[in-house]
């Protein structure tokens, strides 16, 4: 097989109908009675998709660059000639911060943007609130960012948006009083019946525990072939050492993290082969993963879009929200944030990269200094105002946080 005909393999088209389901779920912590969904008109959901020549690189070359770039080497100076490379690199990073302003710098113009809007923060998992990991199983969550993130979450409405399977976002995090979609948003899940008045009208299912739960599952009808497509992945890459397939429910990752590098063409080849007989499934590529997917117009930008409306504040002039992550797959996400009025989208990366997202940040540590910044920046103002944490003088807990979710309380 050619290069060429190797990322001509990308190529996808939505040619059946699409109506969404829900299904069982593996498990779920999560109550039934914080869990609500709306459903999306379904002129609005996925449509036919397909990925071109350009958009997938062109050839091979170009694909694996675009991979590296993903994901660069970390800097090590140790001698002159690399204390060299390293000053050369952060020439190239702080020309690039020109354009993406570092976020903790620009904090107090923030929040003076974010002066009477309802803040809801929107964030990915893997590179953002944990660090890049070898083994993909082994990305734990920090307790003490565990620890911020429930505290942002007691002040703002907040989800995850990860390429992984929701279950398994949930089981890193553990925090229930989160909105968590996993599969690039094609697996919602979120606390609080009645948001802002709205009432749960998806449909209904069990958690392993019994409990009613209403999620929203756009790509449900996708799920035997993604689990068909792993299970040929599986046979076809076992004899690639460090190859990794990763099933996430409704969509599938091939991670290449440890891969020798001069196997990646060969493990590309094998995914591109199988991909080529379902044309109804979508290959692109992050951080030193491929990831497969339905060839539905649905993305990570389109599920914070959903979870806005869940929460009554899509068409609000009034709402400000924050997505921050580090993938390719977050772009579309910092589109939809950068379309609205007011919007904050900022990209975890070290190195310069072509990105949509107005600001940046360095990596997670940074994250949580930010997600600090704005806790205290909320608790700062509701002091100025009222009582430390709400309106009728209660103590914020968790118990609150659907209360903050429901009624948001503005800045
Ligand atoms: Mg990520």
């Amino acid at each position: 097989m050619s290069l060429s005909m190797i990322i001509n393999l990308g190529v996808i088209m939505l040619t059946f109908p699409f109506t969404a389901t829900t299904l069982p779920l593996s498990s779920s912590s999560v109550p039934s009675s914080r869990i609500c969904t709306r459903p999306i008109p379904i002129n609005a959901l996925p449509k036919m998709r397909s990925y071109n020549k350009s958009e997938n690189g062109g050839h091979m070359a170009k694909w694996l660059n675009a991979m590296k770039a993903q994901s660069p080497p970390r800097s090590h100076p140790s001698s002159d000639e690399s204390f060299d490379l390293f000053d050369a690199k952060a020439a190239e990073y702080a020309a690039w911060t020109e354009n993406h302003p570092p976020i903790l710098g620009m904090f107090e113009k923030l929040m003076k943007a974010a002066k009477g809007k309802q803040v809801a923060v929107f964030l990915d998992y893997d590179g953002t609130l944990s660090p890049i990991v070898e083994d993909p199983d082994k990305a734990y969550m920090a307790p003490d960012m565990r620890a911020t993130v429930h505290d942002v979450a007691t002040y703002f409405p907040t989800a995850i948006i990860s390429g992984r399977g929701r279950q398994k976002v949930f089981e890193f995090v553990q925090l229930p009083e989160l909105f968590y979609a996993g599969s690039h948003g094609m697996d919602i899940m979120g606390p609080a019946d009645g948001c802002n008045g709205f009432k749960a009208t998806g449909t209904r299912s069990k958690d392993k525990e019994g409990n009613d739960i209403v999620v929203f599952q756009p790509a449900s009808e996708y799920l035997p072939l993604i689990n068909k497509v792993c299970k040929i992945l599986e046979e076809n890459t076992k004899d690639i050492e460090g190859a990794k397939i990763e099933h996430n429910l409704f969509c599938a990752s091939v991670h290449f993290r440890r891969v020798k590098e001069e196997n990646w063409v060969q493990l590309a080849e094998r995914v591109a082969n199988v991909m080529k007989n379902y044309p109804t499934l979508s290959l692109t590529h992050g951080r030193k993963v491929l990831e497969i997917r339905p060839a539905i117009k649905w993305d990570k930008g389109k599920a914070v879009n959903f979870l806005l409306e869940s929460l009554g504040m899509a068409n609000s002039n009034d709402v400000l929200p924050v997505y921050i992550g580090d993938d390719r797959t977050d772009e579309d996400a910092f589109k939809m944030v950068n379309g609205m009025k007011h919007g904050c989208s900022i990209l975890v990366s070290t190195a310069p990269k072509s990105t949509s997202a107005a600001y940046s940040i360095r990596d997670p540590s940074e994250v949580k200094q930010f997600l600090h910044q704005l806790v205290h920046w909320k608790k700062s103002g509701m002091n100025r105002t009222h009582s430390a944490s709400s309106r009728n003088g209660q103590m914020t807990t968790p118990t609150r946080i659907l209360k903050n979710i429901c009624s948001p309380i503005s800045l």
